[in-house]
């Protein structure tokens, strides 16, 4: 999911959270919604399907008010539905509060099970609404102090934005899990999952939100407190491989950089005798180029995507997802043919995109094909936000990197390898979580949510 706050009176703060979530759209496409604070209020829109689909015609002229959230959803925890869309806004005994959410709490079954015996109802099904419940009952004296005890009994990741009718808040899980970042706008602040969604505002970058830091912005400025700060943090690799944006700049990386550099990493590894190198736009583009940088070979474009499909696979379905391969990228012929080609993406997954692409390229002429990973196998399921959750689908949990070179029909096949992965973070490598490759999970994972889905 992404997320986007603004705090600034004198703008149109809901026009701006509508491009801030724009810029966002590639973090989530199932729903997206804004909630505007205007001193004594918080008016709310959400619905499902893409932010210009949600907010067609004059729907934000209705708006008026100083302090906004947003937020685009891609369903990890709870069905693709409107009740599970975000920000989600309700009336408790302080007022009015408006939450949106990225990431996923790990032990929301216990949460959820004891607010739910002493009284507490849910309207959704996701995670998120726990928080709602733990704030609401917490809140006795500021949402600060609720949102320092809900650190405490809540584990996982989240980047999270509040909205009361005057103040805009804005939390980060103890470990950095998932990212959140601070801008200026004029008088002004900006707070969003991406520093791409602050350069499209116009907001220029002040500073990551630090893991375990509490912001809280009103008419008096911007005051931070800790919560609770894990010792070492554990930022999400996979946003630098594949989920993040490539003009983004997130804990002191900026994503296009990373990838260029896992690329020249991935020649250095495996160097293929071949005529050109392709990448699978577009999250492959920035590592092919690095690949061809580093390895000579020239770059090209042999796929051409359809800019008008998503991301494949936000669609929920196997079956989708198939014929989204399809729709999604064409072979360009006069380029491939009779090549040897080095084709470069960032991740193998389910492995459905590898092996329709190797086909489609045979058909297209080439005449070998080495599909090349920036990523190493995805061995484990995530349970902080990134949607690989089910161990079962994961093809590189059941076969050996050569039984998936065989099942996908390439003539070759390469994983960046872990260390040559974490080199190019050095000397801050430790500060990454890396679970889904290695299986060492900076927070715990209760056994019930292991293992698949949790809800
Ligand atoms: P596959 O087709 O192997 O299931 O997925 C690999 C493709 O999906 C790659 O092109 C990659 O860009 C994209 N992908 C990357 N991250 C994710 C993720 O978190 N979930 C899913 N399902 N697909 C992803
Ligand atoms: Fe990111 Fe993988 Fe860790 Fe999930 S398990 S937070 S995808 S690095
Ligand atoms: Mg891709």
């Amino acid at each position: 999911c992404g997320v986007f706050g603004i705090f600034a009176p004198g703008l149109d703060v809901a026009r701006l959270t509508y491009y801030g979530l724009h810029a966002l759209q590639h973090r989530g496409q199932e729903s997206a919604g804004i909630a505007v604070a205007d001193g004594s209020q918080i008016e709310l829109q959400k619905g499902m399907g893409l932010v210009p689909e949600v907010f067609s015609g004059h729907s934000l002229d209705k708006f008026s008010g100083f302090a906004a959230i947003g937020h685009v959803r891609y369903s990890t925890t709870g069905a693709s539905s409107p009740l599970n869309a975000q920000p989600l806004v309700f009336r408790y005994a302080k007022g009015m509060l408006g939450l949106a959410h990225n990431g996923n709490l790990t032990n929301v079954a216990d949460l959820r099970a004891q607010l739910a015996s002493t009284g507490s109802v849910f309207q959704s099904t996701t995670d998120s609404e726990v928080l709602v419940n733990l704030i609401a009952r917490y809140n006795a004296n500021s949402v600060e102090e609720a949102l320092m005890k809900c650190m405490i009994d809540v584990k996982g990741a989240y980047a999270l934005l509040i909205i009361t009718e005057d103040t805009l808040y804005a939390a980060r899980d103890p470990y950095g899990l998932r990212p959140l970042c601070l801008g200026r706008l004029g008088e002004g602040y900006v707070v969003a999952s991406e520093s791409c969604a602050l350069t499209t505002v116009g907001a220029t970058f002040v500073r990551d939100v630090e893991p375990g830091e509490i912001i809280r912005i009103d008419r008096g400025g911007l005051t931070t407190t800790h919560g609770l700060t894990a010792q070492c943090p554990a930022h999400c690799i996979f946003e630098y491989i594949y989920f993040a944006r490539p003009d983004s700049t997130m804990d002191g990386f900026n994503v296009n950089k990373v990838r260029r550099e896992m690329g020249r990493q991935l020649a250095r590894e495996y160097l293929v005798d071949a005529d050109i190198v392709i990448p699978v736009p577009d999250s492959g583009t920035a590592a092919a180029r690095g690949y061809a940088e580093e390895s000579g070979i020239p770059f090209e474009e042999g796929l051409m995507k359809n800019r008008y499909i998503g991301r494949t696979f936000i669609q929920p379905t196997q079956e989708m997802r198939e014929l989204g391969v399809r729709m999604k990228l064409n072979p360009i012929r006069e380029v491939l043919q009779g090549k040897r080609v080095v084709m470069v993406d960032d991740s193998i997954v389910r492995g459905t995109t590898s092996q329709k692409l190797v086909a489609m390229l045979r058909e297209a002429g080439a005449k070998e094909v080495h599909m090349v990973i920036s990523s190493p196998p995805v061995l484990r399921a995530c349970y902080y936000g990134i949607d690989t959750s089910n161990e079962q689908e994961l093809i590189a949990a059941q076969k050996s990197p050569e039984e998936i070179c065989q099942s996908i029909e390439a003539d070759g096949l390469h994983y960046l390898s872990l260390e040559g992965l974490l080199d190019i973070f050095a000397p801050k490598e430790k500060n990454f979580c890396t679970a889904c490759f290695n299986g060492i999970y900076p927070v715990e994972v209760p056994k019930q949510t292991q293992g698949g889905k949790f809800s």
